[in-house]
């Protein structure tokens, strides 16, 4: 008979200060596969796990529960103790007191602790069952994949690849950059954010290890960690980008025959470029593509056919952009798939850093969001950036004249029950680093900022924000009510002053709304790709928000910068390395255990009727001929122990290793006594 010992844990008042942790542990000692409970304030400090050490080195014990807190973070913690003692480590329990009973029952002490005393009989008739397991291993791929080419993905593939991994960095659009790309300068330091992300972006192209894949989206990944197959489509660029030497000549052409209609992503829509387009200035790699959707076929001369012959000259009737390239990038008449191609890749661990999108200024009605006037902080980074379409001058989109009062709207969209109820944490910041930049350059200007608060909890924050009304720009708390649109563009501010609590109103020529930060429409796409989890704001889901801030729920995904959550440029890069660190361990390591609570089919129970195969969720189950006969097969490595082959399978061949039927039943008996 199994020596199970019960460790009820007091952790701190957190249990304690609900449950009679004394009364739990004496109905443990009493239940008959008990040979000893004890107790102790913190069963995971070295003390209380050295409780658990001593009795299995002495032989008292040879299975072992703690009835404590969550096993998502404690259970490696307990079975590492276990197994340092000597002891098979999967021949440990665990009862959860904490989560599932003292959180939830904090005014019912008293059936706390009978509900924590069903918890762990259910958990002692459990492991009384328990039979030792072995952890497996295989091989891991040498490679990492990071998806996302902005500043967090950036950082993370440059930290793989300096480690000497193959890296590759799949970006959606013609460049990798993403969002910091487009912005002027960046608070606190004021330095230019060009300046500073070009060089990362170019060590990306030219580094050994990095294999770069613009204009590329993850399709499907499949494996599991240290082993990933991963299905990249490398989209349609319809120039041939071995020729293209991003001269730009085609973008030039282009933009005149398509007469301005089709807005430029990258200056947010304030100028137009072509079909044809390069993505930005300084992108990498440089090289041209045309937006198939937006192309009017100049001269009749569609993709895929010979270009028409003028019945005027007899010549052919070439587009614009073919003729315009001088590397005869540009072959129209070949045969291109708009679908482009599918790539394989395998990999052994992958970063997510998919970054974030800004709320687009037609969900604010009250906020005269078809004024030309009112624009997004993201545009206004653009019409103040040198690159940008004013070349730097701040002018009013409707006139291009200088403004001569500027309004800054906080919090639009965030902290806001009917969008997003969290904060974007960037926006106080950047809109007084937009203050401050125009401010130094435009002293006349009126500049009024309207807050609810001011958040500027980072490193030199506080004192960059104080900087900015020692300027003489306004800082009003309150909310901006709405907007009205006045001859000539101009726009009426309807506000609220907290600090005078009276309500204004006053003219101004420029408004500048800090709309919220959410995911990209696609995060959803690359969520059912890859088992991705999304929290409560909407973000990507992380492990744990403590301990596993960059893991995920699947193991070996590892998240980085916005994607997880709105955050600063220190703060993605700081996550963007730690994701890269903790991605190359698999990768270091070489072999990743695969966790023994999986399935296991016992052939000669096996019917072959087939019926857990298309049950699986992850595909793991196949046939397999044994006497000329198939038997169902399940892939240990795909497996991923969720039981559902297990409980349909009518012939009972299928055992779940660590939930088999006695130790289930063991439990639900405890439970229901
Ligand atoms: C107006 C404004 C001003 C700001 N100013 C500052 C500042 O001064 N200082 C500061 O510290 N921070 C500032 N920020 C915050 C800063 O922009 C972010 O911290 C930073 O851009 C986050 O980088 P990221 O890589 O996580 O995301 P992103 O920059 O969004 O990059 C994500 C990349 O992933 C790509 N991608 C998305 N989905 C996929 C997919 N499915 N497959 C492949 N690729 C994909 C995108 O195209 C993009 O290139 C500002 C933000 C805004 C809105
Ligand atoms: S044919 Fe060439 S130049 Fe004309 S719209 Fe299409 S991409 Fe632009
Ligand atoms: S004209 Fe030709 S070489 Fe120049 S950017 Fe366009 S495709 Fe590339």
């Amino acid at each position: 008979m199994a020596k199970v010992g019960v460790y009820v844990c007091h952790c701190g008042t957190n249990i304690a200060g609900v449950i009679d942790v004394e009364a739990v542990r004496a109905f443990a000692e009493a239940l008959p596969e008990v040979v000893v409970a004890r107790k102790d304030l913190f069963m995971c400090s070295d003390s209380g796990q050295e409780l658990v050490k001593q009795d299995i080195r002495e032989g008292l014990v040879d299975r072992v529960v703690v009835a404590a807190c969550t096993p998502r973070t404690h259970e490696p913690i307990f079975r590492a103790a276990v197994e340092s003692a000597g002891l098979n480590k999967y021949l440990f329990e665990m009862a959860n007191i904490r989560d599932q009973d003292s959180w939830v029952h904090p005014d019912n002490p008293e059936q706390a602790t009978e509900k924590a005393m069903k918890l762990l009989a259910s958990a002692v008739g459990k492991a009384s069952r328990l039979k030792p397991l072995e952890d497996k291993y295989v091989d891991v791929t040498q490679a990492a994949l990071v998806i996302g080419g902005g500043v967090a993905g950036i950082s993370s593939a440059l930290e793989l690849a300096n480690m000497g991994y193959t890296t590759y960095l799949v970006e959606k659009e013609p460049s990798i950059g993403g969002i910091m790309a487009q912005l002027d300068k960046t608070f606190p330091t004021n330095d230019c954010s060009a300046c500073i992300l070009t060089p990362l972006m170019v060590d990306v192209g030219n580094h050994p290890n990095i294999k770069l894949m613009t204009y590329s989206e993850v399709e499907e990944v499949e494996g599991f960690i240290g082993n990933f197959t991963v299905k990249v489509r490398h989209k349609q660029s319809y120039i041939d980008w071995k020729k293209c030497t991003g001269c730009g000549d085609c973008a030039e052409v282009c933009v005149e025959q398509t007469k301005g209609r089709i807005p430029d992503e990258f200056n947010q829509g304030l100028s137009p470029r072509g079909a044809a387009y390069i993505h930005f200035p300084q992108a990498v790699p440089k090289k041209a593509v045309v937006d198939a959707a937006n192309c009017i076929s100049c001269k009749g001369h569609k993709f895929g056919q010979e270009p028409k012959i003028s019945k005027k000259t007899g010549k052919p009737m070439i587009a614009p952009c073919q003729e315009a390239c001088p590397a005869d990038a540009i072959d129209r008449s070949q045969q291109f798939d708009p679908n482009g191609t599918i790539e394989e890749i395998k990999v052994g661990s992958i970063v997510v850093a998919t970054g974030y999108q800004v709320m687009d200024k037609k969900w604010f009605k009250e906020l005269a969001p078809d004024s030309p006037n009112v624009v997004t902080a993201l545009q206004l980074e653009r019409i103040i950036s040198a690159t940008g379409p004013s070349g730097g001058k701040l002018v009013r989109p409707s006139d291009q004249q200088k403004p001569k009062t500027i309004t800054f709207v906080s919090c639009v969209g965030s902290r806001d029950e009917n969008f997003h109820t969290y904060c974007s944490r960037v926006c106080c910041m950047y809109m007084i680093k937009q203050a401050r930049l125009l401010k130094e350059k435009y002293p006349d200007l009126n500049i009024n900022m309207h807050f609810i608060d001011v958040r500027a909890a980072g490193k030199e924050y506080d004192e960059y924000y104080t900087g900015a009304r020692k300027m003489g720009i306004n800082i009003l708390k309150g909310k901006v009510g709405g907007l009205e649109v006045l001859p000539e563009d101009r726009l009426r501010v309807l506000a609220y002053d907290m600090e005078g609590a009276v309500p204004i109103e006053y003219e101004s020529d420029l408004v500048v709304l800090a709309t919220a930060i959410e995911l990209p429409e696609t995060a959803k796409k690359l969520a059912q790709a890859t088992g991705l989890q999304f929290c409560g704001s909407h973000f990507y889901r992380e492990l744990h928000p403590k301990l596993g801030p960059v893991e995920t729920s699947v193991r070996g995904l590892f998240l980085a910068g916005c994607c997880q959550g709105p955050k600063d440029i220190p703060d993605t890069v700081s996550q963007a390395k730690g994701a890269a660190a903790v991605a190359a361990v698999p990768l270091a390591q070489g072999k990743v255990k695969i966790d023994p609570i999986i399935s296991e089919v016992h052939a000669e129970k096996c019917s072959g009727c087939g019926i857990c195969i298309p049950l699986c969720p992850y595909d793991a189950i196949t046939f397999r001929m044994v006497a000329d006969r198939p038997r169902a097969e399940i892939d240990m490595t795909a497996c991923k122990g969720c039981g559902v082959c297990t409980t349909a399978c009518p012939s009972a061949a299928i055992i779940l290793h660590g939930y088999e039927e006695d130790q289930i039943y063991a439990q639900i008996a405890a439970l229901t006594a």
